[in-house]
């Protein structure tokens, strides 16, 4: 990943190059903004234009620093992921004997923290000493989406890059154009991910739309809807589920209120919305989404989730 191949995310490269530009790039940097919204794609393709051996705007993508990189074998280039459920100390004081030796092969030394507001405390103390004194030619990237967990101390000595997320329209026309979806996966994507390509990109690997279609079909035009069976996987991917049976009767609320087809989510399913506007009255939708919500709700509340999900199955096939 190459920063020319990052899109939509024009006001932090543009930042990220002024300071390249002016060879200003050095200590700590905290980007934040929403998950799967391209922190880290961004955080990599920095490190591999900083080190690639041939780029002079950009990173090449093919040198042994570039590939390095990619395989996530650079000597001076290191991911610290929160494997453990946090950051501890040791990993800290890890990275400050490495980041105090030459670089080994490349021009910087960049060491990204994903996750970082789960740094302990001791962990986040040990990275402010570190934050005050950088070493040159090293750069420090901490990545988060929970920036107000941070220690204000570690936020105070870094440089702030916020990610935004893009507009559907815009996000509709890169997985069209970049990534050559048809126009109702990109629509779907688009709207699913909240405008976040790194989550799009996620999703569109898991196949979303064949599990999304899968649901609609066994759960909610079929005549004898199964809700109960979901109840084998993990809450999460429950909650993902739930989240798809949203968009579906949302999207029949909205077009039984009149509203332009392309703002319906589901657009690769037109004629099975269609036949359902009658299905539902706006009383029996209002009651469905509310009902999805709470038991979207009671899954963060360790509720047994054969139980949640049988009560919502009689709430919506009451009728
Ligand atoms: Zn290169």
């Amino acid at each position: 990943m190459s920063f020319s191949a990052i899109k939509g995310q024009n006001k932090p490269l543009e930042i990220l190059k002024a300071y390249i530009d002016n060879a200003r790039l050095e200590g700590g940097y905290l980007f934040t903004g929403a998950e799967g919204i391209g922190k880290k794609m961004t955080a990599l393709a920095l490190a591999k234009r900083l080190n690639c051996l041939e780029g002079k705007l950009d990173s090449c993508g093919h040198c042994a620093s570039c590939l390095k990189i990619d395989n996530n074998q650079h000597p001076d280039v290191h991911m610290i992921l929160d494997e453990e459920p946090q950051i501890k100390i040791e990993v800290i004081r890890q990275l400050q004997k490495e980041i105090n030796l030459k670089a080994y092969e490349g021009e910087f030394k960049v060491f990204i923290i994903d996750n970082a507001h789960t740094l302990t405390a001791e962990a986040s103390n040990s990275l402010l000493k570190i934050l005050e004194e950088p070493p040159k030619k090293s750069l420090i990237i901490l990545i988060t989406d929970k920036p107000n967990l941070l220690f204000k101390t570690v936020i105070s000595r870094c440089k702030i890059l916020k990610f935004l997320a893009l507009k559907r329209e815009t996000l509709e026309e890169i997985l069209k154009k970049d990534y050559s979806l048809d126009t109702g996966y990109a629509h779907f994507l688009a709207y699913f991910s909240e405008g976040r390509l790194g989550r799009a990109l996620k999703l569109k690997d898991e196949d979303i739309i064949t599990k999304k279609n899968m649901l609609i079909d066994k759960l909610i035009l079929s005549s004898q809807p199964n809700l109960e069976s979901l109840a084998q996987g993990a809450r999460a991917d429950i909650r993902n589920s739930l989240n798809l049976l949203v968009t579906w009767f949302r999207d029949i609320y909205l077009l039984k209120t009149g509203v332009a087809e392309e703002e319906v989510i589901n657009s690769d399913r037109k004629v099975d919305l269609a036949r359902s506007l009658s299905r539902f009255s706006f009383l029996d939708l209002d009651s469905i989404l509310g009902n999805i919500t709470s038991a979207i709700a009671y899954l963060d509340q360790n509720v047994n989730t054969r139980l949640i999900l049988y009560n919502l199955r009689m709430e919506i096939w009451k009728a």
